[in-house]
């Protein structure tokens, strides 16, 4: 009898220890870069604590998490739009994150205004031009882009891309339908070609000669710049980077956020948190900022050395949870529009 207790009283303790000090943490991500997994190594160096990482596309994943529901091993969402996380919160997936290490490492104007998702680092949706075919100063905001003297010279991807969909979101968000309705109109007629292939594809297009201008995501330009493969240097050197409507009475280039957010029923919440204050933390963000070229959400944080090259830019202060309210009107507008 004696003994069965004992056996008793150890098989308690030791689930009760499982549960106050699991040593993992479980996200669900729609990120695929190779810095991540450097980031999660580095913090499993750090606490012991185990990163768990499944891979799929954003509403993939927040399907799985609806479907889940209370019994989802995920603790945390992380994705580079703040429309699909925009689109958990309406879907009452996540809960709210409260905690000041966080709260004091990013960016007040990144911050989700409703306090469920913390951006890690950002990207602006920019214009890059042919250093050959074009002047700077012919460039002035995406609204210019919709002028005739673009006509067969601009390139961009397709509709059916979450960057571009955040872009035509956010332009709804700040012109109304119908300037908004003209503007694709006029843009969809200035094409080079038909949309194909992605940001990269459309700078090697404007080195190859098929078109002048492009709409693509900053890092894209950093990881053309400092890849092995000589063409897409190459690729990069023909191009020089314009960040849209930075004039005074102008409201800033659009940009869009990678982020976490945190299940409704997240098992290892304290773990999350953990992850939390060291990806938006100091050593963490210059990782980031160093391998994917992407801008630190911290702001204590410099660029990397090829980013900084292209100077500041003034960014569009719209609540990023636009991108995701106005995104379903922003599709209408492409298939009005005829934006393949
Ligand atoms: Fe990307």
């Amino acid at each position: 009898m004696k003994n069965y207790l004992i056996l008793f009283f150890s098989l308690v303790l030791l689930s009760s220890c499982e549960e106050n000090n699991s040593n993992e943490i479980n996200i669900y991500s729609k990120r695929h870069y190779q810095v991540d997994i450097k980031q999660y190594e580095n913090f499993e160096k750090l606490t012991g604590i185990k990163v768990n990482v499944i891979k799929a596309g954003d509403d993939e994943l927040l399907e799985r998490l609806k479907n889940e529901g209370q019994n989802s091993p995920a603790d945390l969402f992380v994705t580079v739009d703040a429309g699909k996380l925009q689109k958990g919160v309406e879907m009452g997936l996540f809960q709210k994150i409260q905690n000041e290490t966080i709260d004091s490492n990013v960016s007040v104007d990144l911050k989700d205004i409703n306090g469920y998702w913390i951006p890690i680092t950002y990207r602006a949706r920019l214009v890059v031009y042919s250093n050959e075919r074009v002047k700077e100063s012919e460039l002035s905001s995406y609204e210019d882009l919709a002028n005739e003297k673009w006509k067969g010279r601009l390139l961009v991807r397709s509709s059916s891309n979450a960057y571009n969909q955040a872009l035509m979101s956010s332009l709804y968000a700040n012109l109304g339908e119908e300037m908004v309705t003209e503007w694709s109109t006029k843009v969809v007629n200035n094409f080079a070609r038909d949309p194909k292939g992605n940001d990269r594809d459309q700078v090697k297009a404007i080195a190859a000669g098929q078109g002048d201008i492009a709409i693509v995501n900053s890092y894209y330009i950093g990881l053309l710049l400092s890849s092995e493969k000589q063409a897409e240097v190459d690729a990069g050197n023909s191009v020089s980077v314009f960040f849209p409507n930075q004039a005074d009475n102008e409201r800033g280039a659009h940009i869009n956020i990678s982020g976490f957010a945190m299940t409704k029923n997240a098992p290892n919440k304290e773990n999350a948190i953990k992850l939390l204050e060291y990806l938006t933390g100091e050593e963490a963000q210059n990782t980031y900022v160093n391998n994917s070229y992407e801008y630190p959400a911290n702001p204590k944080v410099k660029p990397s050395e090829i980013v900084q090259s292209w100077g500041d830019f003034k960014r569009d202060k719209l609540d990023l949870n636009a991108l995701g309210i106005f995104r379903e009107k922003a599709i209408k507008v492409f298939d009005n529009t005829g934006w393949k």
